[in-house]
């Protein structure tokens, strides 16, 4: 997760460029219905695109099409935002999950639920294959649970998320948790856990991950670990892991990327830096 800015686009001259364009398909269906989806932007801007604030437009089968279809294959020489989105705007990091993967566009307000938002430009935040993995969850059973939003969500700043390693040494149980259960925004970090971060991907790139670390450490701290030290000890190897997170926060800046993620919670977890500082010792003899 990252907390993004969406460049500068005039939403609301986009919108009437297209309602009053007579060669499109959403024509006149969407002249008609232009002020309430000028209110709805405008609502969006004003609410941080908050699922709780927003009820969706009524809007026809057809018009619903034809706004997709807008999305998919923008008219000529509209909506060139949404292409410059889907890989520049955080070309190494997915802002949705923390993953590093981007490439899709993921639909804050689910364009099913909320059509009007189809290609609204503060609706559409680059992802990565979590974006399909979330399907249409947005908020939960009771406010204030919703998914967290990386263009208005400041707490993202926050360091939010960590690991939970449970079992054996080389095959344990990972799991993530919210570290501070007295957040403010705690029931929007649970939701956004379990229905953004949480799934087989992100599973699969945490088991790896320590998959690797614990088999083959110095493939992944080589140049970060001490020659010289014989005995390295779980003490000196947090140190070592402290300062390998705090990099990576910046160098992605964010910590809230999955190395943070990982790596916040290993450093709590003694034993396991104690047995991971002998499969070093053992690695280097
Ligand atoms: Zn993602």
């Amino acid at each position: 997760m990252k907390r993004i800015d969406p460049p500068a686009v005039d939403d609301i001259k986009e919108l009437q460029l297209l309602a009053n364009n007579e060669g499109l398909g959403s024509y006149p269906s969407l002249m008609d219905e232009y002020v309430q989806f000028r209110s709805q932007y405008n609502l969006y801007n004003k609410s941080g695109g908050n699922p709780w604030n927003i009820v969706p437009l009524p809007i026809s089968g057809d018009l619903k099409k034809a706004l997709r279809t807008h999305y998919g294959s923008p008219p000529k020489g509209r909506l060139q935002f949404i292409k410059q989105y889907r890989r520049s705007l955080s070309p190494t990091l997915c802002p949705m999950c923390g993953g590093f993967g981007n490439g899709t566009l993921d639909h804050y307000l689910p364009k099913d639920d909320y059509p009007e938002y189809s290609f609204f430009s503060k609706n559409l935040v680059p992802a990565c294959n979590c974006n399909s993995l979330r399907g249409t969850a947005v908020k939960g059973t009771a406010s204030p649970a919703r998914v967290i939003h990386p263009y208005y969500d400041d707490f993202l700043t926050d360091r939010l998320y960590q690991s939970v390693f449970e079992g054996e040494f080389y095959a344990p149980r990972i799991s993530i948790e919210v570290i501070d259960k007295k957040h403010p925004n705690i029931d929007i970090l649970k939701f956004h856990l379990e229905e953004v971060i949480q799934n087989e991907a992100t599973q699969g790139w945490f088991e790896k991950y320590w998959s690797d670390l614990s088999q083959r450490p110095h493939d992944k701290l080589g140049l970060l670990l001490p020659l010289s030290v014989q005995d390295f000890k779980g003490a000196d190897l947090k140190v070592v892991l402290e300062k390998y997170r705090n990099y990576m926060d910046k160098d992605h800046d964010t910590p809230n990327n999955w190395l943070s993620i990982f790596y916040t919670g290993l450093m709590k977890d003694h034993n396991r830096l104690d047995q991971l500082a002998a499969v070093i010792n053992r690695n280097r003899g």
